[in-house]
């Protein structure tokens, strides 16, 4: 595995080569040994590899995507919320957030300490 991915790197033009010749003579690409195009999840490079599952175009970059994709994950999982004081659909930073910015936390505060302080029974 470690040896395959230090040949790719060495061999990233012969590998593109093949690659834009069985595009251009329509070899089917598994015909002899899969070459896929990918653009590296980690620093965003075009690389060329034969390993069916690769994402990355070394280690270093399959560290730092791993993490990315982590972090990318973790905003995702976070649902848009409905601010209470003003209605606008926003994306909270923090999971249990309910307004949308400082200002709408502080109206609603207002809010609760005035209905709080007068008298409605
Ligand atoms: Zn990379
Ligand atoms: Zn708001």
């Amino acid at each position: 595995m470690t040896n395959s991915s230090l040949w790719e790197q060495e061999n990233q033009e012969k590998l593109r080569d093949d690659y834009f010749y069985r595009c251009a003579h329509g070899i089917q690409n598994d015909y002899v040994y899969p070459i896929r195009r990918i653009i590296c999840e980690g620093c965003g490079n075009i690389f060329y590899t034969m390993v069916p599952v690769k994402k990355y175009c070394n280690e270093r970059c399959c560290y730092l995507g791993f993490w990315k994709h982590k972090r990318e994950k973790r905003l995702t999982m976070r649902k848009d919320t409905v601010c209470k004081t003003c209605g606008n659909t926003f994306t909270p930073k923090r999971s249990d957030a309910v307004y949308c910015s400082n200002a709408c936390r502080q109206k609603a505060y207002r809010q609760s300490v005035t209905t709080n302080g007068k008298c409605s029974k």
